[in-house]
């Protein structure tokens, strides 16, 4: 099976969603954006320093972030493989990524491209519903839960991002295109890239990528 996996792809891509059904093969999922949302409600200084972009819908400065991905990769449950869910997102992180992986000894295997149109990805969005206890993900529309609010898994509130809102997601698209979208073109030199289009059922992906991983 292939591990060290990245996944790419704009925001309401499905990556979070994909990320928590991949955990069933073992990986461990690492995502940047949960990890700063919960140093924000620690209320930690990196957490202060974090909300300050995060919730104007921009970057979070490079030097912060490789720190904090290089300290998550040195702890013992990445030996087995890790799915890394919203880094890299910009060159400086990949180049930094290289190097990480490297000193670990362990080689990004594949990259994994999500593909979705921006109407969807709007709609996506500004629908989006989380779960404050357990980070579930739902839709108003296409992925309600059975008690409007509550989370079906572990009865946590559900709560929409500071960020989901139309004005941070018009910066999120722009820093998508402009910083992360040209890293498909740094992997796919390395042979690395493989694409998916997610305009698919959640079920449906996850079946598409999980044959992939373990062929
Ligand atoms: P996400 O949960 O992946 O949508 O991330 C939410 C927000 O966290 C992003 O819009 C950024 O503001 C910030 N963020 C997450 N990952 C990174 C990263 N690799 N580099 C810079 N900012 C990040």
């Amino acid at each position: 099976m292939k591990k060290n996996i990245i996944l790419m792809g704009p925001p309401g891509a499905g990556k979070g969603t994909l990320a928590k059904q991949l955990i069933s093969l073992g990986m461990t999922h690492i995502s940047t954006g949960d990890m700063f949302r919960e140093e924000i409600s620690n209320q930690t200084e990196l957490g202060k320093l974090a909300a300050s972009y995060i919730n104007a819908g921009h970057l979070v400065p490079d030097e912060v972030t490789i720190k904090m991905l290089q300290n998550r990769l040195a702890k013992p449950d990445c030996e087995n493989g890790f799915l890394l869910d919203g880094f890299p997102r910009t060159l400086a992180q990949a180049e930094a990524l290289e190097g990480m992986s490297k000193e670990i000894n362990r080689p990004i295997e594949t990259v994994i491209s999500l593909t979705c149109d921006e109407e969807e990805l709007i709609k996506r969005i500004s629908g989006r519903r989380v779960c404050k206890v357990c980070g579930a993900p739902y839709h108003i529309v296409n992925m309600k839960p059975k008690q409007e609010g509550i989370c079906d898994k572990c009865g946590g509130e559900l709560y929409q991002r500071k960020d989901d809102n139309v004005e941070s997601l018009k910066v999120r698209l722009q820093h998508y295109t402009v910083d992360t979208a040209p890293l498909l073109s740094f992997y796919s030199k390395k042979g690395l890239i493989v694409e998916f289009n997610s305009l698919v059922d959640s079920g449906t992906l996850f079946d598409e990528v999980k044959k992939f991983l373990l062929s």
